[in-house]
């Protein structure tokens, strides 16, 4: 069975036009799908039946089983347990877009929180997903499927997906293909035409992707997580980082940012007293200096497989002085979602399927 999520729209033109079909109709069933998101085949109106009737032969709108849904108590972060075809199960999260108080219309946008793979093969040690280990990629069309879930439920509220971001489980480099092709699909005018510019990748640091996403002109933002600014401190908390010394990920950084002008922004898990000390903070501020940086300094979730602590608020505070002097600009992330493990990093910690 074709997953028609995983098409783009030329590669869906292609198997129309296989099957004797102009693009006049790909163009319908694209809008169709992309534009009143139908539950199924079945549900497609204006589709011409004979097509239709082949497309419920040969093909699916691949669509996820709900495994569990989870609400924060505050209500503004809702945790989805999305289970795949083969039995594996992804979590996606929807957080309100918190914009301007005095536009009460932006606090209809919602971001969501969408994963590139089932488990992840970068094992940091601080993170839920790394220390579940691999199970596979996902699927062009299961990236997209994360977001037409999101866009289905949230259109039933009258509200609308605002940004999203590639931090849920799994490492979006590694499974390099496959991701852009979701990008591509989801920034398509004629289909979501979500903007790229609305779209971050946050990857734990990978050279050859990185330098991949500069040559070829991505649009999307990026955002590279760093935690460490020594290779020592760095290789204790990142595995990938004993393959990939600072100073070949800060050259692609910098390749990166010279090809596309673009600023970067660094993420940094705050570790009380592990990550967060003066020397580490002085280390990060001299390699990242005179770079278009900005740093999203996020307090450490707890997760069952790690025993560190969250620096307190002073701590945080004085790591971000210490960045300013350096004329880096830092944000401290918001803490979402902790009640219900939808934070950064504790994506599948606690209702793990049963069998
Ligand atoms: N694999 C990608 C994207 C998913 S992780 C990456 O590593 O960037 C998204 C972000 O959450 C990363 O910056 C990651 O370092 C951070 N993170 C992981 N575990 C965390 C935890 N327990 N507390 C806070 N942030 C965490
Ligand atoms: Fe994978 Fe990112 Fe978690 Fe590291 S932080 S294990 S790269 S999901």
């Amino acid at each position: 069975m074709i997953n028609l999520y995983d098409l783009t729209f030329q590669q869906l033109t292609d198997l129309l036009a296989d099957w004797g079909y102009s693009q006049f109709h790909a163009t319908k069933v694209w809008h169709q799908m992309y534009r009143s998101l139908p539950a199924s085949i079945n549900d497609m109106a204006e589709i011409k039946p004979s097509l239709q009737e082949r497309l419920l032969a040969e093909a699916t709108l691949g669509q996820f089983s709900t495994i569990s849904d989870l609400g924060s108590k505050d209500g503004d972060t809702r945790k989805f347990l999305l289970g795949c075809a083969d039995g594996q199960s992804i979590e996606t999260v929807i957080m309100r877009y918190v914009g301007r108080k005095d536009r009460p219309d932006e606090t209809r946008r919602f971001t969501a929180c969408i994963s590139s793979q089932a488990g992840c093969a970068m094992g940091c040690v601080f993170c839920a997903t790394g220390q579940m280990g691999f199970m596979r990629h996902l699927s062009a069309g299961e990236i997209v499927g994360q977001i037409i879930f999101v866009e289905q439920l949230l259109r039933q509220q009258g509200a609308a997906l605002r940004n999203v971001v590639l931090m849920g489980m799994g490492e979006p480099l590694h499974n390099y293909d496959n991701t852009m092709q979701a990008i591509e699909i989801l920034t398509d005018q004629r289909g979501l035409g979500l903007g790229a510019r609305h779209i971050t990748l946050s990857t734990v640091g990978l050279p050859d992707g990185i330098r991949r996403l500069a040559d070829e002109n991505r649009p999307v933002n990026l955002a590279v997580s760093l935690h460490g600014a020594t290779d020592e401190e760095r290789q204790r908390l990142v595995p990938p980082a004993k393959r990939w010394p600072l100073a070949v990920l800060l050259d692609a950084c910098r390749y990166y940012s010279e090809k596309r002008n673009r600023r970067i922004f660094f993420e940094w898990t705050l570790i009380a007293y592990e990550n967060d000390t003066v020397e580490q903070a002085e280390a990060l501020g001299r390699l990242l200096t005179g770079m278009d940086a900005h740093i999203n300094v996020i307090p450490l979730n707890p997760t069952d497989g790690f025993a560190g602590r969250p620096s307190d608020p002073q701590r945080v505070k004085d790591f971000q002085a210490i960045l300013a002097r350096y004329g880096l600009p830092s944000t401290v992330r918001q803490r979402r979602g902790i009640d219900i493990a939808a934070g950064c990093g504790q994506l599948r910690q606690r209702e793990r399927p049963e069998g």
